[in-house]
């Protein structure tokens, strides 16, 4: 089964050329400077929850308190991963961080920005949803030891996206919760295995937006381009 990152999957929600340019024809990327920094941020982010004490617990206790509807679990940054299968592929990705509260968790992911609600937020929702998916029906493992499949299914499951200023990582908006969409991700996953199955006419996967294409990697070289 092929494998696909979550996080390259959501490309398709910004253009869905991009899934073409990168898994079929391997093209090379040519990322802008912001992006770079943004790596940096959330490294710095990641620093910094590290500074936390967080208490080590079997998975079996883990799993006992999950499923206690009185308890509150927050999961260290980067330490809940999951995978899930659709249409002859695997998706995985890693989570910024998860919150539970009861019978309720939220996925949250800072995304490192000059201006909320920019171009890359239907992307982001696409991704945090792919997350959430993953959670519900896939499997779930928390610093490389597996729970199981499906564990959080049957919870009220939210995602968060934080916006911080690129530069200053001061808060940009409130990001309130949404909750997971399970039809608004499979509709994206059906796009996406189509793309990959060779299913498309390209002129037609073309964004058409002008604003995105001036900040996509793939504008080089993109006949589409506008
Ligand atoms: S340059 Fe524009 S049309 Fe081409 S892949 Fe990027 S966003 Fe899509």
């Amino acid at each position: 089964m092929r494998a696909v990152p979550i996080s390259k999957f959501a490309d398709v929600e910004f253009c869905g050329l991009k899934p073409v340019y990168h898994f079929l024809e391997e093209r090379r990327p040519h990322f802008r400077p912001c992006v770079a920094i943004g790596t940096r941020q959330h490294a710095i982010s990641a620093e910094e929850d590290a500074e936390k004490e967080y208490e080590a617990v079997s998975v079996d206790e883990l799993l006992r308190r999950l499923q206690d509807e009185g308890s509150a679990l927050e999961f260290p940054n980067e330490a809940v991963s999951v995978r899930f299968a659709f249409g002859g592929l695997t998706f995985s990705g890693r989570l910024d961080k998860l919150l539970k509260f009861g019978r309720s968790v939220v996925v949250c992911d800072e995304k490192f920005t000059s201006r909320a609600g920019g171009l890359f937020s239907g992307k982001y929702e696409c991704q945090l949803s792919a997350y959430c998916n993953g959670l519900a029906n896939g499997i779930m493992r928390v610093r490389g030891r597996e729970l199981g499949e499906g564990v959080l299914r049957g919870f009220d499951i939210y995602y968060r996206i934080i916006e911080r200023d690129l530069l200053g990582r001061h808060p940009l908006g409130k990001g309130e919760p949404k909750p997971f969409d399970a039809g608004f991700v499979a509709s994206r996953l059906e796009r996406f295995a189509g793309i990959l199955e060779g299913r498309f006419e390209r002129r037609e996967l073309a964004c058409g937006e002008p604003a995105k294409c001036l900040v996509c990697e793939f504008r080089e070289g993109c006949e589409f381009s506008c």
